[in-house]
């Protein structure tokens, strides 16, 4: 399934008013302090990548379960996965970071996946 996209009128409509609003929240919540506005918008964009991405201590268990249900092979290749630099790749990106939607790649793999399906 390919991942869900936004509309031109959704776009239009609903996500840029909405960045709008936050954007201009985080300057009339800081009033005037520039770290504050740093701070907080930080804040709020780690927050939200962790919605899509979940915590880190969670991806990280699950790429250690998915390392030892593929036997420490990448799932596209086949080859050894080395102790570091393996991706935990969704299948589908909206399917989320769970057990049956991701698997464990190689970087370069990754990288090459990604190119074939015109991603990058
Ligand atoms: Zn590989």
């Amino acid at each position: 399934m390919p991942n869900r996209r936004l509309t031109k009128d959704e776009l239009s409509g609903l996500a840029l008013p909405l960045l709008s609003h936050i954007r201009e929240k985080i300057v009339s919540l800081s009033r005037g302090d520039v770290q504050l506005a740093w701070a907080i918008r930080r804040k709020i964009y780690k927050e939200l990548s962790f919605d899509e991405r979940r915590k880190p201590p969670q991806r990280k268990k699950l790429k250690a379960q998915k390392r030892k249900e593929q036997g420490n092979k990448c799932a596209l290749c086949g080859g050894e996965l080395t102790a570091r630099y393996a991706v935990l790749d969704r299948i589908e990106a909206m399917g989320g970071y769970t057990k049956e939607n991701t698997r464990l790649i190689h970087r370069d793999c990754d990288d090459d996946y990604q190119r074939s399906k015109g991603y990058t």
